[in-house]
């Protein structure tokens, strides 16, 4: 299956609460063969379910990228039935493009969850491996790590990283526009006003 398109923050998508899987079928075995593709080919450490479009209770992590995939983990229905300690990270998103943020976790946790096969998996988690299924398990409740900050740090984040995206659909809009007329870039764009403006007054300028 190929790559799924990763849904970005302020789609409402990532604020809605995913259900709990009801039953393993092939698709959902199908599902979480795309997001693991999906999360490797995107960078990610984490992927949840909402974040490929589907509100459901699936997650996959792999927190040791370049051990070749031996680290990798899929739960379904996740639960954490212990948590202790507290610690903090720099976290980023997939779903935030640019945006990092120090955010504060529990430092370990006792995790239930399911595999594809049916499975129950029972584990204690710690380090970057903890932070990241907490990370993951919040989106599953319509929770972003921009939610976890202060409402004073959240307006200040989420207000800079949305002036940015609204700058970069600007500067994409403008790049398409350029595509449209045949026009590869704002140099060619700036060269062909040049050449119009020659043809205009008949001379250099
Ligand atoms: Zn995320």
């Amino acid at each position: 299956m190929a790559r799924l398109p990763l849904v970005i923050y302020p789609d409402e998508i990532l604020l809605r609460k995913s259900a709990d899987v009801t039953e393993i079928d092939q698709d959902i075995v199908d599902f979480v063969e795309a997001m693991r593709e999906t999360m490797y080919a995107s960078n990610g450490i984490g992927l949840a379910a909402p974040q490929v479009a589907r509100n459901i209770r699936i997650m996959t992590v792999d927190v040791e990228p370049d051990k070749g995939g031996s680290a990798f983990m899929h739960l379904i229905n996740p639960v954490i039935v212990e948590s202790y300690g507290k610690t903090s990270y720099d976290e980023g998103c997939l779903s935030f493009p640019g945006l990092v943020a120090e955010v504060k976790r529990r430092k370990q946790l006792h995790v239930q969850a399911y595999d594809v096969h049916g499975k129950l998996l029972d584990f204690e988690a710690d380090g970057l491996l903890a932070i990241c299924l907490q990370h993951e398990l919040d989106h599953l409740n319509g929770v972003t790590f921009v939610d976890r900050l202060s409402p004073v740090q959240k307006t200040l984040v989420v207000r800079d990283y949305l002036k940015r995206r609204e700058e970069e659909k600007e500067d994409e809009q403008l790049a398409e526009i350029l595509r449209v007329h045949g026009v590869a870039s704002a140099k060619e764009a700036a060269e062909a006003g040049d050449a119009v403006l020659r043809s205009v007054h008949g001379q250099r300028v």
